[in-house]
């Protein structure tokens, strides 16, 4: 391997300025208020809300927490539809409530749940459906509601990848379905190292919401419902303030990478890119491409074997599939053969670094790779 190559990452924190940061940590120093819904905790909830563009939304420690209290406030038992291509914690959130995941194939031009194969699957024991906006790229939120409606389901949407996605009215798509919740891990476009949120359309649900993440207290003395622990502390909140100023540019930059690789990439035989709406204002999450082993001559591990021997480190997002792991191997809905269009994306998808640290040298540098122009 060439020593001067740097490491490329798939993926690279946003981090705040180290003064900044260190000016707001001696403000909570000196206030001793370190968690509780604090005043940034506060504030960040006010500031987020009004840049994502949605009425309420509730902090959390992480983002597999507000998926979990969501099937919770809802009340969501029985059976639950929802897709394997996804990170596990999507469908680990249905185990921890005992629910029993329903895995439908996905939509090949957008990865995400196909409408036509969830009506098909709904049992007298369907209460949801558990949707991901994969890759940021939104749900076909029409159809799901249409079905969800004449069913009588709720709808909850993993929105962890679609943080500041709208469409081109600037609504975001985060107001779709009952309940919408976001991951700020350090890994997402928008990070507070850990941390999370959800999403709901009133000030009742957020109340209700606040308490079950605070062990259901209402009060000092009252507890109203069996909460769970899942505040986000002033620490945290501090940092993602700092952020929240800096992920717009971020998100600019994610898109300047996006276009250099669409360019390179649209003649490439045998590797396709996802396809990027214009109906929406995409954030960039990931970079998916999909490698098609005869016409491009390399397999998908192969050539993710070739870019890690040149020190740069793809992610085969999404493979295994949710429903290969052995919690979920042995439901009837995890064959193969339900989820053909699943297995296939599982089978050739490499996401390349995508993140607002890349320079326009390490981008030329993945390109060439992957056209076969730099040994
Ligand atoms: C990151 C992610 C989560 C979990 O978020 P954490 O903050 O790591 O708990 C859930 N769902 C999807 C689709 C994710 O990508």
């Amino acid at each position: 391997m060439d020593k001067k190559w740097d490491k490329l990452t798939v993926t690279s924190p946003l981090l705040p300025d180290l003064e900044e940061f260190h000016s707001l940590l001696k403000e909570i120093w000196d206030s001793k208020w370190i968690t509780n819904n604090g005043e940034f905790h506060r504030r960040l909830e006010k500031e987020l809300a009004e840049y994502l563009g949605v009425p309420y939304l509730s902090l959390f420690t992480n983002g597999t927490l507000p998926l979990i209290t969501a099937l919770q406030a809802l009340r969501i038992t029985g059976e639950v539809i929802t897709t394997p291509y996804s990170f596990v914690a999507t469908t680990h959130s249905l185990w921890w409530n005992g629910i029993k995941p329903v895995f439908v194939d996905v939509d090949e031009k957008t990865c995400n749940i196909d409408p036509e194969k969830v009506e098909a699957a709904i049992t007298p024991h369907t209460t949801a459906i558990l949707g991901v906006h994969c890759y940021g790229t939104p749900c076909d939120t029409e159809s799901i509601k249409e079905i969800a409606d004449k069913y009588g389901l709720k709808v909850i949407y993993d929105a962890a990848h679609a943080f500041g996605v709208k469409d081109n009215e600037g609504k975001s798509i985060l107001n779709k379905g009952d309940l919408s919740t976001l991951s700020f891990h350090a890994t997402k476009v928008y990070n507070t190292i850990e941390g999370g949120a959800m999403v709901m359309h009133d000030a009742a649900t957020k109340q209700r919401i606040d308490y079950l993440k605070n062990f259901g207290f209402a009060g000092e003395t009252t507890v109203v419902a069996p909460g769970i622990n899942s505040k986000m502390d002033e620490i945290r909140a501090a940092y993602g303030l700092l952020n929240l100023r800096q992920v717009e540019r971020a998100i600019k930059k994610r898109k300047e990478v996006a276009e250099k690789y669409i360019e390179a990439f649209k003649d490439i035989h045998g590797i396709s890119c996802l396809k990027i709406s214009t109906e929406y204002r995409h954030n960039y999450s990931y970079f998916p491409i999909f490698v098609d082993e005869d016409k491009y001559g390399l397999s998908r591990d192969a050539l993710y074997e070739k870019l890690k021997e040149r020190n740069i480190f793809g992610r085969r997002y999404f493979y295994p599939l949710i429903s290969e792991f052995s919690t979920y191997s042995g439901l009837p809905s995890a064959a193969k053969e339900n989820l053909p269009v699943a297995n296939k994306l599982a089978r050739t998808v490499l996401c390349l670094p995508m993140h607002p640290n890349l320079s326009e040298e390490d981008v030329d540098r993945i390109i060439e790779v992957v056209k076969g122009e730099r040994i």
